[in-house]
């Protein structure tokens, strides 16, 4: 066999200067269309949630290109034999094929550092976001169970303003934010969709829009960089932010984000989380999911040989990427339908928090490993309180009401009923929405 391991590495891949920012935690600013950002004393369209217990264990901000970098270098070092720039060409499995004249499970050939190259493998892992897997294999995408929709417009921005001297105010400081605000991923959120501004060390910043085609339908007729502006223009505190801000790259933009195949793995084969799914980045879940396929594939690899074991172990990797994806869908949907209103919002995304903090500080304490569901995704109980809270997002409810009663009894029946999930504080009205990372 040519090879047992090998890695590709797509175009979409570059080096550029190492660029890694520890990440403070997740803020989210509410904006009305037509209407300048106001803080205000309550915090009430303000949120604040701290994701790192210190410096040393902190979350980061990666330029994408260098987080490639060091994971290609990691497995080039570990003696995967690498391929850059390259393209596959073709994927052939060989007991579908009649064996096609190789011997191992599959042969893959393809262009790489500038040589063509064929390599047979008994086991094939599909990393390339795109699904080239599902395509040989005709598996289809099953989007029926998928409530979250929407596309995305971005870029990389040099110029863009500290949101801190945009939400300052003679008669407001941002003196009881839990962290500096621009050290956290900042989401900008308004109705029908949000924004992300992630600021790197190098003075580059990473922006981008993800809409609601039904309240921002996707006008090809606009250009892409057109369309950013007209988005700016509507929200003046954003606009002010982004001023000077001149992009460096160009604009990308996409139609429908979500993703979902009906089949993540099977004998001899296996996709990564992404390329078997994928919702919103609403709250940064894809590198975090990725990475967690990949150690749990390499788990199954190093720990079972071919035969029924493996197979085993591979459907119940199907079946959990199935429910994470799901629960991903819940917790970023229910956020969607509560954009309106900050108050719901600020209530409804503690069950992204919760179970966050809940199952990284077991991963780290070691009461749980690293096959447990992403976000308590096979945890029942906690199952059962996201399809609650989830199913009270419908359109209406709390949204059209859309009062602080309403939050105040969102938040309320979330602590007691999450009360035992709840290890960082989270749920507590008398924190005014400012969340620093505090585990008892
Ligand atoms: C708008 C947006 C914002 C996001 N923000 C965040 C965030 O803030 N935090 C976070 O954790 N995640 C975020 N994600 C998710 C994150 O980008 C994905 O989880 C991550 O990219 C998955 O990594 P991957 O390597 O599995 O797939 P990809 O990043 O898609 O990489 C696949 C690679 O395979 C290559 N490839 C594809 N086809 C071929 C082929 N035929 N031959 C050779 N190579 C091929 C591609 O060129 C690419 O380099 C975001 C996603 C989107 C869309």
């Amino acid at each position: 066999m040519a090879a047992a391991v090998c890695a590709v590495w797509g175009v979409e891949a570059g080096l550029s200067e190492y660029s890694l920012r520890s990440k403070a935690g997740f803020a989210y600013v509410h904006h009305a269309a037509g209407e300048p950002f106001v803080p205000r004393g309550d915090h009430a369209n303000e949120l604040l949630v701290g994701s790192n217990p210190d410096e040393a264990r902190a979350d980061c901000q990666w330029l994408r290109a260098d987080f490639d970098a060091f994971v290609f270098g990691q497995a080039c070092q570990a003696g995967v034999i690498c391929f850059e720039e390259a393209a596959i060409e073709s994927l052939q499995r060989a007991d579908s094929h009649g064996c096609g004249g190789f011997k191992a499970a599959w042969r893959v050939a393809g262009d790489g550092d500038n040589q063509r190259f064929v390599i047979d493998a008994d086991f094939m892992v599909d990393a390339t976001g795109a699904g080239i897997l599902s395509r040989t294999l005709d598996i289809p995408h099953d989007l029926s169970g998928i409530r979250t929709c929407s596309r995305t417009l971005y870029s990389h921005f040099e110029g863009v303003r500290p949101w801190r001297d945009i939400c300052t105010t003679p008669a407001y400081s941002t003196t009881d934010h839990p962290f500096p605000i621009d050290d956290a991923t900042l989401h900008h959120v308004f109705d029908g969709g949000w924004m992300w501004v992630i600021r790197f060390d190098n003075g580059i910043t990473s922006a981008g829009l993800c809409l609601e085609p039904d309240t921002f339908p996707l006008d090809e007729s606009i250009g892409a960089a057109d369309e950013w502006n007209a988005l700016m223009a509507r929200f003046p505190s954003i606009r002010e932010q982004f001023a000077a801000a001149r992009p460096v790259l160009p604009f990308a933009r996409t139609g429908r984000l979500q993703r979902n195949v009906a089949r993540a793995a099977g004998k001899s084969w296996a996709m990564l989380p992404t390329t078997a799914g994928f919702i919103d980045a609403f709250f940064s879940t894809g590198n975090a999911h990725t990475l967690l396929g990949v150690i749990r594939l390499a788990d199954i690899l190093t720990q079972t040989n071919p035969g029924p074991d493996r197979d085993r172990r591979l459907a119940d990797y199907d079946r959990l990427i199935r429910r994470e994806i799901e629960t991903i869908d819940r917790l970023v949907h229910g956020c969607y339908r509560s954009f309106k209103d900050m108050n719901v919002l600020s209530a409804y995304s503690m069950l992204y928090f919760l179970a966050a903090t809940y199952s990284e500080e077991r991963l780290r304490s070691g009461a749980s490993a690293m096959d447990t569901g992403f976000l308590l995704a096979d945890d029942d109980s906690f199952q059962k309180i996201v399809r609650e809270f989830h199913a009270r997002m419908g359109d209406g409810w709390p949204v059209a009401q859309g009062c602080d009663i309403e939050k105040t009894s969102l938040l309320r029946m979330l602590k007691d009923q999450a009360a035992a999930y709840n290890v960082a504080g989270l749920c507590d009205e008398g924190k005014r929405n400012m969340y620093p990372y505090s585990v008892a």
